[in-house]
């Protein structure tokens, strides 16, 4: 499959959130890691709607893809098992961000409980935090393009 399908799967998915979102005016309420994420999340959702094919024409890895989805379907059987439609916005957000955009699943800015965070170097993005978070089980940071800090 290549990106552009992929993409328009997404947005033939996504669409259907649209009424759900808050104004794009409206910025994170303060520096929580939730405030950020559902910001991004509102971002990215917006760029996904906006963007056309031109371009992606890279093949998709779908075993890569299946695993990805998989592990989502894992993260959300533990911290949310009821919330069954966020996981589907979730799912297809992360897909975008990872597949397509080429963007981390935490955005540059982000800091965690621990103190590591999510910055952006020039073209390049690094999660500090990544050689602890990605020896959990099912991870998402295997398919995420934010790097260890060298
Ligand atoms: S490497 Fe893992 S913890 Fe770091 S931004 Fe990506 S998904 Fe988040």
């Amino acid at each position: 499959m290549k990106a552009c399908t992929l993409l328009s799967q997404i947005k033939t998915d996504i669409k259907k959130y649209h009424d759900l979102l808050p104004p794009p005016e409206n910025k994170p309420h303060d520096n929580s890691l939730e405030s950020i994420l559902s910001h991004y999340n509102q971002e990215n959702f917006r760029k996904i709607m906006d963007l056309k094919c031109e371009g992606l024409e890279e093949n998709i890895n779908e075993e890569a893809l299946a695993d990805f989805k998989n592990r989502i379907d894992y993260f959300f059987s533990i911290y949310a098992p009821d919330d069954l439609e966020f996981r589907e916005f979730i799912k297809l957000i992360s897909i975008y961000l990872s597949f397509i955009a080429k963007k981390p699943l935490h955005p540059p800015g982000t800091v965690f409980d621990n103190g590591k965070k999510v910055y952006q170097k020039g073209p390049h993005f690094i999660c500090t935090g990544k050689n602890i978070f990605q020896k959990d089980e099912e991870s998402l940071c295997k398919y995420c393009v934010a790097k260890n800090e060298e």
